[in-house]
């Protein structure tokens, strides 16, 4: 620690979840940041040292911000447009139309401003997305002081912001230069999937993404469909086509995994791909039960996800952990599978390990980035306290969360965003929700 330099803040009076895990929990301590890095924690009260800011902590816990491994968030401008059907007709129907009507690069920035507001006060600090005008969301994410790792979207045909897969090509390209010198940004490429990707737009990505170094992201073996649909295009399941055609020559990440054989978990731990979890969403489009605890015995990397609003319809990443732990187990009958501080693992040194950011992130060490959330303890549904991981998991909401301290910059103070104008992206998402479906479509749509 260098003492003679003035410490930026000092959360004190604390409690401290360092790692997620309750051996680690430190009922009073505190942390000082300086810069965007963790300086030092410890147990009991501070060292005397002078800190510009001093945060007091009592009743409070401290822990590591959490981790969207997975989301499309512009989509937060289509949440609640169409529920409850199927997956086909919801897909064709409802939401690519909507797209192909709606999105367009200010879309993408109010959609994403929307989403980043809403997990900054759940308590989520950096996310994982995949869509179209990436640098709109970009743009929107560097306003609100969020971390990222943000992939421009590509597939066979025309998308919102491309007339052709050559000009996504250029698209991706100018958006990895863009932003390859971001400390909060990091690029990336979202490959659709197997089944609206052809081998080779798929190997082009591959090549893309090993040139630049950046990570290759594509959704996987989501829906039993999708896997029937590959065997008949391709006469092997989707991520045997993958390996085929060399997508699986260096990390991919991997999103929904919910129909794989034991075969194929084994060539996932083998080619170390890394997958992302996204129960709600594979629970409210009846896509299945991704095979999780097998993943994980057999070494590889899971995060946690929420996917679009379209499919969950939230992000709030305390109530996914929620679903995650219960929903293995009533699919396995078996209450001891995916304990609470698994499931907390993977909201945050999983998705850190996924995203390929485990030195920078995922938990408060020294010399980490200080990506820091403060949350109440001091309310009924959280008291008393046995097991803090525990509460986290199965009693907590985003809506305990008090401060958000991003890069060692504070994001939100007493629930109030400091990065973020509330009002007027509230505004601006009413206006957008008027145009997609206007109140003489809504028979039960409260006027305002
Ligand atoms: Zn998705």
């Amino acid at each position: 620690m260098k003492e003679n330099l003035v410490w930026d803040s000092l959360i004190h009076d604390v409690s401290l979840l360092p790692l997620p895990h309750r051996a680690h929990f430190i009922e009073k301590g505190w942390l000082a940041i300086r810069g965007p890095e963790i300086l030092a924690l410890g147990e009991g009260d501070p060292p005397p040292h002078p800190a510009k800011k001093r945060i007091n902590g009592t009743g409070c816990v401290a822990m590591p911000g959490l981790i969207n491994a997975h989301l499309h968030a512009p989509m937060a401008l289509f949440r609640g447009l169409a529920d409850d059907l199927p997956l086909k007709t919801w897909l064709e129907k409802h939401i690519f139309p909507a797209e192909e009507k709606w999105v367009n690069g200010e879309f993408v920035y109010w959609g994403t401003l929307l989403a980043c507001a809403e997990m900054l006060r759940s308590g989520t600090t950096t996310f994982c997305d995949g869509y179209f005008f990436e640098d709109q969301a970009a743009r929107a994410a560097l306003q609100s002081g969020m971390r990222g790792l943000l992939a421009q979207g590509i597939l066979d045909f025309p998308t919102p912001d491309s007339p052709s897969p050559h000009e996504s090509i250029k698209r991706i390209k100018s958006f990895i230069r863009d932003y390859s010198g971001s400390d909060l940004i990091k690029p990336a490429i979202f490959a659709h999937t197997v089944y609206t990707c052809s081998p080779p737009l798929l190997q082009e990505c591959r090549s893309l993404a090993d040139r630049y170094g950046v990570p290759l992201i594509t959704h996987l073996s989501e829906t039993r469909s999708e896997v029937q649909e590959v065997m008949k295009k391709y006469g092997r399941r989707p991520l045997d086509h993958l390996e085929n055609i060399g997508l699986l020559s260096s990390p991919l990440i991997a999103c929904h995994c919910v129909w794989l054989t034991e075969e194929e978990m084994d060539l996932l731990a083998r080619r170390e791909v890394r997958v992302v979890h996204n129960p709600e969403s594979n629970m409210k489009l009846a896509s299945g039960v991704a095979p999780v605890p097998d993943l994980l015995a057999r070494g590889v990397a899971v995060g946690l996800g929420t996917d679009g609003c379209v499919s969950n319809n939230n992000l709030d990443l305390f109530q996914e952990m929620d679903s995650a732990a219960k929903l293995h187990k009533v699919h396995r009958l078996d209450p001891t599978v995916m304990p609470s501080q698994t499931v907390l693992e993977m909201a945050t040194l999983g998705g850190a390990r996924v995203l390929g950011m485990e030195k920078e992130i995922g938990s408060l060490e020294a010399g980490k980035k200080a990506d820091v959330i403060v949350l109440e303890l001091n309310r009924p549904h959280l008291q008393p306290v046995y097991n803090l991981v525990s509460h986290l998991v199965y009693s907590a909401t985003g809506a305990d969360v008090r401060d958000v301290i991003i890069d060692g910059k504070p994001v939100m103070e007493n629930r109030k965003l400091l990065t973020l104008d509330e009002e007027e992206i509230l505004g601006k998402a009413g206006e957008w929700g008027r145009k997609i479906r206007p109140i003489s479509d809504c028979r039960f749509r409260i006027a305002d």
